[in-house]
C-alpha cells in the first residue's frame, strides 16, 4: 500500500493550501480531488472573492491580518500577483439586522484604520450609489479583490513544486483509523497516512461518516451575476469599491475586474441543497431579486448578462471548522463555512500545524516564522456544532 506522511481531501483553495504548506515543510502529501482540478461544483471557482479586514469579532480582524502577510507570502514564492486592493465600503442602512459597532469596535481593538461616512458623504464620494437616506458606511481602504479559480491553482503549482502530489477524478470512500495513522480508501483503492486533513466543504460529513462523525451543517446553492453597465468606466477599480449591503437579506459587490462588468450576489440567499444532487441552472427568481436591488443602489449598474451557481457550506454559528476530530487525532477538518476564501493560504498553516503537531518546520530557505492561530473558537467540540438546540443564525 501506498504511504504518505498526510493525505488531503478535497483540492478546492483550502485542501490546496494545506497541501502548499505541508509540502513546504518537506513532508510527503497526497492530495485527492474527486472531480477534475479546477471544476465549476464546488466553492472555489469563478473569477473573484473579497479579502477584508472588516470583521464582526477581533478574533476574525486579527486572522485578516495574517491572511494578508499569507497572500503576500503566496506571491513573493510563487512570483505571482493574486491580491488587487480597491478598497471596501460596508453599508448599514437605519436598523440594519447586522450592527456596525460589532465591526467598529473590533476594527478599533485591532488597530485597523477605516472612516465612518454619513449618506451624503458616501454619494458625494461614489456618486454612483443611491442610498436610503441615514445609510452609514465603513469605508477600509485595505480591502481588495483576489482571482479564485487563478488563486487555487497557483496554491496547486506550489504544492507540486514543493513535492507533493495531487491526484483528481480519485474519491476519498472512507477513512479506517489504523496503527500508526490513517487507512485512506479511494475509488482507486487505499492508501496509508500518518493523518488526514479532510478539506472537502460540502461533502465533509459523506468523509467523515466513516469515523461515525457528522456536523450540522447546511450546504446551499448560492447565485453570482454579472451586469454589463452602459458606461464601465464608471464601475473601475479606484474610482467604485468593494460594497456589502449588511442588512437581511444581504447582498455584496466588486468593482470590474478583468471585464467590463460589475459582479454581485446575494450572501446566504440561495435554496438547502445535497451537493450530489443539485442543478447548475440559472435561478430566474434569484436573479431577479439580486438585480432589484442592485439596480435600486447603482442605477448605472446595466442589465445581467451572465450567472453561475457556486455552494456555500454553512455551520450554524457561521464560525469555521479548524480542528482535529474528538476521538481521532490523526484526522483534522478545515471547513470554511463560506466565508474563508480570504483565509485559504491561513487555513493552510493552521491544519498544517494541526497535521504535524508542530506550529513550524519550515525547510525552505528564509521562511519568517507564523504566529499561531487561536484555535478555540473553530473546535469541533463546540456547542454551535454539538448542541442540537443552538439556533443557527448564518448573517454575520
Ligand atoms: C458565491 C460565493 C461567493 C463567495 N465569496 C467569498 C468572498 O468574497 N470571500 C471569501 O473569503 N470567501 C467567499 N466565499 C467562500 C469561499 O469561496 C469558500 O469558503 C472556499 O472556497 C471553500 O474552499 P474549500 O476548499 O473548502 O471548498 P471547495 O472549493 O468546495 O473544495 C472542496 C473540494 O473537496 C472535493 N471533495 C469533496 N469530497 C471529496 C471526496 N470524498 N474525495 C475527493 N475529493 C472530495 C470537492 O470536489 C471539492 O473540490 C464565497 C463562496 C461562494 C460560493
Amino acid at each position: 500500500m501506498e504511504a504518505f506522511d498526510h493525505v488531503v481531501v478535497g483540492l478546492g483553495a483550502l485542501g490546496s493550501a494545506t497541501c502548499m504548506e505541508l509540502a513546504k515543510r518537506g513532508r510527503t502529501v497526497l492530495g485527492l480531488e474527486q472531480f477534475e482540478l479546477g471544476h465549476g461544483r464546488g466553492a472555489s471557482h469563478d473569477t473573484s472573492r473579497i479579502l477584508r479586514h472588516s470583521y464582526h469579532t477581533p478574533a476574525y480582524v486579527h486572522m485578516t491580518l495574517q491572511a494578508y502577510d499569507d497572500w503576500a507570502r503566496l506571491e513573493r514564492d510563487s512570483g505571482t500577483q493574486l491580491v488587487t486592493t480597491v478598497g471596501g465600503l460596508d453599508l448599514f442602512p437605519s436598523h440594519s439586522a447586522i450592527s456596525p459597532v460589532d465591526y467598529t469596535d473590533s476594527m478599533t481593538e485591532i488597530g485597523i484604520e477605516y472612516e465612518v461616512l454619513s449618506t451624503p458623504a458616501i454619494t458625494e464620494r461614489w456618486p454612483q450609489f443611491w442610498l436610503p437616506y441615514d445609510t452609514l458606511g465603513l469605508y477600509q481602504r485595505d480591502a481588495a479583490i483576489l482571482p479564485a479559480a487563478h488563486a487555487t491553482s497557483t496554491m496547486q503549482q506550489q504544492a507540486r513544486r514543493h513535492g507533493a502530489e495531487l491526484r483528481d477524478h480519485t474519491r476519498v470512500i472512507g477513512l479506517d483509523a489504523s496503527p500508526g495513522g490513517v487507512e485512506v480508501q479511494t475509488s482507486a483503492g487505499a492508501v496509508h497516512a500518518e493523518s488526514v486533513v479532510v478539506c472537502a466543504d460540502a461533502w465533509t460529513n459523506q468523509v467523515l461518516t466513516s469515523l461515525d462523525v457528522s456536523l450540522p451543517l447546511e450546504v446551499t446553492l448560492e447565485q453570482a451575476t454579472y451586469f454589463r453597465p452602459s458606461h464601465p468606466a464608471l464601475f473601475e477599480p479606484g474610482v467604485f469599491p468593494l460594497w456589502i449591503w449588511m442588512d437581511d437579506p444581504s447582498f455584496y459587490g466588486f468593482p470590474s475586474y478583468g471585464e467590463a462588468t460589475i459582479k454581485a450576489a446575494q450572501d446566504c440567499g440561495g435554496p438547502v441543497i445535497d451537493p450530489d444532487d443539485r442543478t447548475s441552472e440559472i435561478d430566474e427568481v434569484m436573479e431577479k431579486r439580486l438585480g432589484a436591488h442592485v439596480v435600486e443602489m447603482l442605477p448605472a449598474s446595466g442589465v445581467p448578462v451572465r450567472s453561475l451557481r457556486c455552494q456555500y457550506t454553512l455551520t450554524p454559528d457561521r464560525d469555521f471548522v479548524i480542528s482535529t476530530v474528538p476521538g481521532h487525532p490523526a484526522v483534522s477538518v478545515g471547513l470554511g463555512a463560506a466565508h474563508a476564501f480570504k483565509f485559504a493560504p491561513t487555513f493552510g498553516r493552521a491544519l498544517a500545524d494541526l497535521a504535524t503537531g508542530s506550529s513550524v518546520d519550515f525547510l525552505s530557505p528564509g521562511a519568517e516564522k507564523s504566529t499561531p492561530l487561536d484555535l478555540t473558537l473553530f473546535r469541533m467540540d463546540r456547542p454551535a456544532l454539538t448542541d442540537p438546540t443552538y439556533r443557527a443564525h448564518w448573517l454575520v
